[in-house]
């Protein structure tokens, strides 16, 4: 039989690796890879596999046996980023985290721990140019030079339960171990606990600067197992109610996992050097309220039992080192435009009481920007250690803005980032800094083409000859319009209605059902910036007389911004009507509910009226003029993700067009190395699908399924690539070397639309 293929060895014919001293004690091995990113948690996953995309060898060292961090099933914290539970519309993460998102929703929509653990192998295994050393873990540095240039020449980590202490040189090393161990042995400059106030001028942070952090915290799961089960309460478990914690925290006998998030505590130890005694505080802690959910006698939890309780404490924060730009919070709130944008947050700056569990005040705060926010590469590289990058917990911001970046989507996409940065830097001959700098156009294009989570970056690839092509289309759909009822909602709060202003509107009709003769009154706004989905400066109003009885209302609200921009329209309460919903999702559209708040989260800093939308489904509505939103051109160049609307082909109805195709042609034939295309995989729908909560679709219905790539030869088409069965918003059909001169994308529609959409078509020199 032969044998089976399994995962890269290392041994005396590896090509990383040399035997130095063979097995008189422990083997002494040294591996030599162009990056050494230390850490296997989601930011150092996407840190490797985005330098290893960029055809650089790479070494992933991770401690522990699996891979994921804080995300994996031995911790089992649900991965949340920029969407912020759906609070941002549009803002799911893209590049190699979206990849994360969409395959993990098809194969596992459970959220089973155990399947995540797998696909984040797989991925980081189906990466040649990665070598991955599990178990080991890194806990020497060599390192020289003066502290304000300090440069890391090896790292060397020990692999447990194989005796091999492995020694891993590079030019570049990731230090993206959470707790920052490899740039603290590097000298790396970086903070730790609550900056003061006058620091960075913050007025989330302390006046007073202290050593307070968020605390760390274990996790449990439990099950009914359909019987009676007992639980015999440990000498060592805390006595929860003695302790006070019911009278402040939620306990509810259907609570699993990162339900329990608030099971925090040692934000006033040192977070690292008491690890042990943490752990051991925080399991009692979990026993104690499994005890209280099983022997109080106030749940209903007789068939319940203990299904898992975590051993590894998750950390949430530890160092932060200093790069050449410190996030702060105002960069989070005022959404600061950085040249040297590389990713975007969205999560609200998050920040819980040191006293963690015991804490009689509430478990967080939050403090939401307006939408998502930019962030630099400046803060993915040490200041003071030359060839040192850093992704995930331990990036260069402050206590605050860490507070919002810290969630696993973003510290994924910020190690793309840095795994990308790394691998341009090199290839470019360059510092970190000046890639920043003056080679900023060089990352910009570098980030875009790896399809990463970027806002208002524009394509501009000179090696992308579809920016010179002529683009046409077998059709384009052109009208908005939701027209066929499922129902009605109440217009007991307003509602919001966004949709893109290309290049008009002149008004729109909406469907409703009024009790009585009375008006409409109906305001248009502007939002305050192209990520944003609030409403701003009011452009228009109108009144509208409404007959009793169902009907379709006129609204008058017109508007020609200068440039295209999203419009939100906004139908104030009326108790006497209600508007219908719609059966379907216009692209680019999203209507929203105002809520009022409960008064426990009406502090100024948490007032967000506008957060709740009819998902699913918007309100029944035709806008009145023809709109320019969806045409072919929109693949070529501009934005590849929603960004002041929502910048992508849409074709006619399958109806109409049952093999939308869309072209591009040359004047003269260009030689063409691949075809990359980017199918609209819906990031308006929040896929935090890991033990959160669950979306239906497992393939995402805007996506296309089928399509082939065909170029014009000899007056026929041929075919040169196909896709079946797709699932992932991103395909790459190589093409060897081919001369083009008319080449087009054909589609089979999408799973279940009615359309094709496409966000990017790009004919890749050969
Ligand atoms: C209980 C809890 C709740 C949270 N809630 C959320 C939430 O709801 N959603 C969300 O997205 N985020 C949440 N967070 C925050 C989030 O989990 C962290 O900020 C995130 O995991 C940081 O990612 P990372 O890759 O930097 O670090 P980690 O996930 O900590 O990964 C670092 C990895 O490096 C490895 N490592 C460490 N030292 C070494 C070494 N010397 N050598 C080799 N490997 C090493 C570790 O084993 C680990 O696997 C929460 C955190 C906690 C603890």
């Amino acid at each position: 039989m032969a044998p089976r293929p399994g995962p890269p060895r290392l041994g005396a014919d590896h090509p990383c690796s040399t035997r130095a001293k063979g097995r008189s004690l422990v083997i002494e091995e040294t591996i030599r890879t162009d990056i050494a990113v230390l850490g296997g948690g989601l930011a150092g996953i996407c840190a490797a596999i985005g330098a290893a995309r960029q055809g650089r060898k790479v070494v992933l060292a991770q401690n522990r046996p699996v891979l994921g961090g804080n995300s994996s099933s031995e911790v089992r914290v649900w991965v949340c980023g920029a969407t912020a539970h759906g609070i941002h519309l549009f803002a799911r993460e893209t590049g190699i985290m979206g990849e994360l998102f969409v395959e993990n929703q098809f194969r596992n929509p459970e959220g089973n721990p155990y399947y995540w653990d797998l696909l984040l192998l797989e991925k980081v295994r189906a990466e040649r140019n990665i070598t991955l050393l599990l178990n080991t873990d890194v806990t020497e540095v060599d390192a020289d030079g003066p502290a304000a240039a300090r440069v890391i020449r090896s790292v060397t980590g020990w692999m447990s339960g194989s005796e091999r202490r492995i020694t891993l040189e590079a030019p570049t090393f990731i230090d993206c171990t959470g707790d920052g161990l490899v740039g603290h042995l590097a000298g790396a400059e970086y903070m730790t606990g609550r900056e003061p106030r006058a620091q960075f001028g913050e007025s989330w942070a302390p006046e007073v600067p202290d050593q307070n952090m968020l605390g760390s915290t274990i996790l449990f799961y439990s099950k009914d197992v359909g019987e009676p089960s007992k639980f015999v309460r440990p000498a060592f478990a805390i006595d929860v109610a003695a302790a006070g914690i019911p009278e402040h925290r939620v306990i509810r006998q259907d609570m699993k996992g990162c339900a329990f998030w608030w099971i925090e505590w040692g934000g006033e130890l040192d977070v690292v050097l008491d690890n042990e005694r943490i752990r051991d505080e925080l399991q009692a802690v979990c026993y104690g309220i499994w005890d209280h959910i099983k022997n109080s006698g106030e749940f209903d939890a007789e068939n319940l039992s203990l299904e898992w309780v975590g051993s590894v404490p998750g950390k949430r924060e530890y160092r932060r080192f200093v790069g050449e730009h410190v996030l702060t919070q105002q960069d989070v709130l005022e959404q600061t435009e950085f040249e040297d944008r590389i990713g975007f947050g969205g999560w609200s700056i998050d920040l819980h009481p040191s006293g963690g569990v015991y804490a009689t005040e509430p478990g967080s705060k939050h403090w939401h920007p307006d939408g998502n926010y930019h962030l630099p590469l400046r803060m993915l590289f040490s200041k003071n250690v030359s060839n040192m990058w850093m992704a995930g917990r331990n990036i260069s911001a402050s206590h605050v803005a860490f507070g919002s970046t810290r969630v696993m989507a973003t510290c994924a996409l910020l190690g793309e980032a840095a795994g990308i940065g790394a691998a341009l830097a090199q290839q470019l001959d360059v510092s970190p800094s000046a890639l920043a700098g003056e080679h900023v156009a060089e990352l910009r294009r570098a980030m875009v083409r790896a399809d990463a989570s970027v806002l208002g970056v524009e394509n501009d690839d000179p090696a992308d000859l579809a920016l010179r092509a002529e683009v046409r289309a077998s059709s384009t759909k052109t009208t908005l319009a939701s027209t066929q009822s499922a129902g009605t909602v109440p217009l007991v709060d307003d509602l919001g209605l966004v949709l893109p202003v290309d290049p008009v509107l002149d008004g729109i009709d909406v469907l409703v059902d009024a009790e009585s003769t009375t008006t409409l009154r109906a305001t248009l706004h502007a939002t305050s910036a192209p990520q944003n989905y609030l409403p701003a400066a009011e452009v228009a109003e109108v009144s509208a007389a409404v007959e009793r009885g169902r009907s379709w209302v006129h609204l008058p609200l017109a508007w020609k911004p200068e440039t295209a921009q999203n419009g939100f329209i906004v139908l104030h309460a009326n108790r006497e009507l209600a508007v219908h919903r719609g059966t379907w999702v216009e692209p680019g559209t999203v209507t929203m509910i105002h809520r009022e708040l409960p008064d426990k989260e009406r502090y100024t800093e948490q007032w967000r009226a506008w957060k709740e939308t009819l998902h699913g489904s918007g309100i029944c509505f035709r806008a009145s003029s023809p709109t320019d939103a969806f045409r072919p051109e929109q693949v070529r160049g501009g934005y590849a993700r929603p960004y002041g609307g929502p910048n992508m082909w849409v074709s006619g109805q399958a109806g109409e067009d049952p093999q939308p195709w869309i072209e591009l042609s040359w004047a003269e034939p260009v030689q063409i190395g691949s075809v990359e295309v980017i199918f609209d995989d819906d990031v308006n729908e929040d896929l935090i699908n890991l033990h959160h909560h669950r979306t239906e679709a497992e393939v995402m219905p805007t996506l296309v399924q089928d399509a082939r790539v065909e170029v014009k030869v000899d007056g026929g088409w041929r075919e040169v690539a196909r896709i079946e069965g797709n699932r992932q918003r991103r395909w790459i059909a190589d093409l060897g070397e081919l001369p083009v001169q008319r080449l087009r994308v054909v589609t089979q529609g999408a799973a279940a639309s009615r359309e094709t959409r496409l966000v990017a078509l790009r004919a890749i020199t050969a």
